[in-house]
């Protein structure tokens, strides 16, 4: 049996690159850079809620990873540290080797320091804690939507809700689209570089991991402001527009989560910026509607049909698509 220190120090312990003390005292050091604000978020994976037990323990790596950046990404911040905190049923080898290759290619990948962490035997559980830095007082932030702004959404949504409704057995996808929908799944590609380069154009961002609905619905609550957005507007990709018929594919696209693109506003004025800042970082951009005043008694958000009449929100989806 492979011993706790020695476990640490096989797969867990690697050369920090902006840390001043990095794994194996009782605590790491950083300096933060002048000017800058640390930016904190952490993010549990537990098994049989978040992932299944037999799940690849490389792309498990990935994605423990993936989803703390997507944070940093939807503040705008760029990610230097990581923390690991590991509740395992048993020291297997093969494992934990596959599990901090997923972890530590995908830091490596984005600058991130491994600085620290736990590992105790117990059910599998994985908390990644994220830190990250942004010049002060430019975090994207939820709370700075402002009624006339346009709304916008990066990548395609839905694509990975649908992957988890065919392994569900909810629909039927082809062998070739439930990989290419599995690997959105399994291996989300945080937008680090699309918030960087929306810092000082987007007014307010959150990375969307509950889906869209729910997701921009957050940006509404902080900001005290409404929104309308159009269903035949949104980003889907052509598997998805395929199945557009079926009440997965639709709900996939509008309340399915995991697809960890980022949702924000920006003001109409900077729609030549964002399109740039779109270009700069490798990503498609779509408009899907605005911001308006938010007015007592009136839904926050609402969704139009392509015939222009509105969907009403119900738990989980919209009635229309039942
Ligand atoms: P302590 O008893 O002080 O908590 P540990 O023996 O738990 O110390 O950890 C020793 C060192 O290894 C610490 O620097 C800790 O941050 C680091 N560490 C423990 N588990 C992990 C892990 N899964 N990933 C990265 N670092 C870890
Ligand atoms: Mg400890």
């Amino acid at each position: 049996m492979i011993s706790e220190f020695e476990l640490i120090r096989r797969y867990f312990t690697h050369r920090a690159r902006h840390a001043v003390l990095g794994v194996g005292d009782d605590a790491a050091l950083v300096n933060v850079r002048r000017g800058c604000e640390l930016v904190v978020s952490a993010d549990m994976l537990v098994a049989g809620r978040h992932f299944l037990r037999d799940a690849d323990p490389y792309r498990l790596g990935h994605k423990a990873l993936a989803v703390n950046l997507s944070d940093m990404a939807a503040m705008g911040a760029t990610p230097r540290w990581a923390t690991l905190a590991l509740a395992l049923p048993e020291a297997d080898t093969r494992w934990l080797a596959a599990f901090s290759r997923g972890f530590m290619a995908l830091a490596r990948r984005f600058g991130v320091d491994l600085i620290g962490g736990d590992t105790t035997r117990g059910p599998l559980n994985i908390c990644v804690q994220i830190m990250g830095e942004v010049p002060r007082g430019a975090a994207l932030r939820r709370d700075g939507a402002r009624a006339g702004d346009d709304v916008w959404v990066s990548g395609t949504l839905g694509d990975a809700a649908l992957a988890l409704a065919a392994l569900k057995r909810r629909i039927r996808l082809t062998p070739a689209e439930l990989a290419y929908c599995a690997a959105k799944l399994d291996q989300p590609a945080p937008r680090i570089a699309l918030g960087l380069a929306l810092r000082g154009v987007a007014r307010s961002a959150i990375d969307i991991s509950d889906g869209l609905r729910a997701d921009l619905d957050h940006i509404l609550e902080r900001s005290g402001v409404a929104a309308e957005i159009e269903l035949a507007a949104l980003p889907a990709s052509r598997i998805l527009r395929r199945y557009l018929d079926r009440v997965a594919a639709r709900s996939a696209l509008l309340a399915g989560g995991d697809d960890y693109e980022l949702c924000f506003t920006a003001p109409r004025r900077a729609r030549e910026r964002v399109v740039r800042s779109g270009r700069r970082a490798g990503v498609a951009l779509t408009r899907i509607g605005r911001i308006q005043t938010r007015v007592r008694g009136a839904p926050r958000l609402i969704v139009r049909a392509a015939d222009g009449t509105a969907l009403r929100p119900v738990r989980g989806g919209f009635d229309h698509f039942r």
